[in-house]
């Protein structure tokens, strides 16, 4: 039995019948990690030899339990960015490198309460900030696809061990596309959850009002089987949202004939690439042929969305990245002569560039005499956006798009041009903006290099979505081809 092949649920239901003990789960992906990591560069940090013991014990414990929780026993990797209490949490940012927090995140509380096993941190832009991972502090990762290119970003490490085959899921978080993106550009399922969903507690603040952790797999029903576990109203977390969680693993095997399909004309424009555009619109036919139905619409404010996301985000990220001040906890400059200069020179020494950037951005359109001109209207047209989905889902129960505008670029590429670099989100900021949920699913190829299509929902609806998701991969093989390394 090839365990490497199997998803997540598979995995689950072989361990629940007792038919495959932990140890051989996690052996089989330590064994893969070592053999390729090297290469790939997906972990900040390993947590190998830990995790083969974690699953030695569980193979003693699971002959004599008789509820058997649903990750017991199976390894999942944790974006390096979300808390795990006495394990490193760098946000591969020199600022935190040593950085141990003293709790967990709740998501990480809910995964340790089905019994998952933590594999390793992944690799990130540094503070989530970027689409590359080139922006880590440490290292880049690499796509599996071809390593001389990148994985996406900010979840790079987490979706390029998924698509690896060096962990059978990830979590990563999405502030403006962190876990759609890679997803995309490394062939794998990306979920981010509506606002709300998913409890921030534990997550480093990069813009709060945007961020959400979410699952990366290669099958749907474990993005729903995750979405299942780490979902749920949290007192810690004032922003998240009291209101039921259906079980996605049922909604998802709902039929979708009959629902309508919007296809935002903004979204494909003639400068579209025509290759993703084909596929993008393969994969609508052929969930016409399985009964939806689709409609042109408009969503006219969605053309602003990079503008406003990039006020929007580095405002809420000055105000959030304050806290790294040499004081408290992270990083401190060795040498200073008084208080001011030990503020400065640890904020110059421990962020890089791009985090200088975003720090300078969002302070200049927070600051007196710019407010109005810059942040403010830079609500109004997320206002705007939001407007326009939800006048767009009055007639329409999801929308499809591409998930982004080309596929992997090359490393170094773009990381000299920032708006080159920003563009790469045109087709996702938009969704975070207006709070919803939106998934990124394999689609095809183009040249070798994997294709995402997105699709988006109404707030809290991650069931339609999940449902189109899961019935497209039913009729597809995209999702489980397993990219070459050697
Ligand atoms: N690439 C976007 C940015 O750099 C989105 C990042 C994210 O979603 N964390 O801000």
């Amino acid at each position: 039995m090839n365990l490497l092949e199997k998803s997540l649920v598979e995995l689950s239901t072989l361990i629940k019948n007792k038919e495959i003990k932990p140890s051989q789960v996690v052996e089989t992906f330590v064994e893969r990690t070592e053999k390729f990591d090297t290469k790939i560069r997906a972990y900040v940090t390993h947590l190998l030899e830990q995790a083969l013991e974690e699953a030695k014990e569980k193979d003693e414990k699971l002959s004599k339990l008789e509820n058997i929780p649903d990750l017991f026993g199976i390894p999942i990797a944790v974006k390096d960015n979300i808390s795990t209490k006495g394990i490193r949490t760098t946000c591969s940012s020199k600022m935190l490198e040593n950085y141990l927090p003293p709790y967990d995140a709740t998501v990480v509380e809910k995964l340790k309460q089905a019994d998952y096993i933590l594999i390793g941190k992944t690799n990130l832009d540094e503070f989530a900030m970027g689409s590359s991972t080139e922006n880590s502090a440490f290292f880049t990762t690499k796509n599996p696809w071809d390593l001389e290119r990148v994985p996406g970003g900010s979840s790079g490490g987490s979706a390029a061990s998924v698509a690896a085959g060096l962990v059978p899921a990830a979590l990563g978080s999405d502030t403006g596309g962190s876990i759609r993106q890679p997803a995309a550009l490394c062939g794998i399922v990306g979920l981010k959850p509506t606002y709300g969903r998913v409890s921030r507690y534990g997550l480093v603040a990069f813009a709060s009002s945007l961020d959400q952790i979410g699952p990366m797999t290669r099958y749907v029903e474990d993005s729903a089987l995750l979405l299942n576990i780490i979902s749920g109203y949290d007192k810690r977390d004032s922003t998240s949202e009291n209101i039921e969680v259906p079980d996605f693993l049922e909604e998802i095997k709902k039929d979708i004939k009959g629902l309508k399909v919007g296809i935002p004309k903004e979204f494909f424009t003639k400068d579209l690439d025509s290759s993703i555009k084909e596929k993008v619109f393969d994969g609508i036919k052929l969930l016409e042929k399985e009964g939806i139905s689709v409609e042109e619409i408009s969503l006219p404010n969605a053309v602003y969305a990079i503008e406003a996301y990039y006020i929007i985000a580095p405002s809420e990220a000055s105000s959030n990245l304050a806290r790294y001040d040499g004081v408290r906890y992270g990083y401190r400059a060795k040498e200073y002569k008084d208080l001011d200069e030990m503020y400065s020179k640890t904020r110059d020494e421990g962020f890089g560039a791009e985090v200088k950037r975003r720090i300078m951005l969002g302070t200049y359109s927070l600051s007196s005499g710019y407010y109005d001109a810059y942040y403010l209207k830079a609500q109004k047209v997320r206002t705007l956006i939001y407007r326009d989905f939800m006048s767009a889902f009055k007639d329409v129960d999801a929308i499809i798009t591409p998930t982004t505008p080309d596929t992997a670029f090359k490393i170094g590429e773009k990381s000299s041009n920032p708006i080159q670099m920003y563009l790469s989100d045109i087709f996702t900021v938009s969704i975070n903006l207006a709070t919803l949920p939106g998934i990124s699913i394999p689609c095809g190829f183009k040249d070798g290099l994997p294709v995402g299509m997105q699709i988006i929902g109404k707030p809290f609806d991650e069931s339609t979505i999940l449902r189109l998701a899961y019935r497209y991969q039913q009729l597809t093989d995209f999702h489980k081809q397993i990219p070459n390394i050697d």
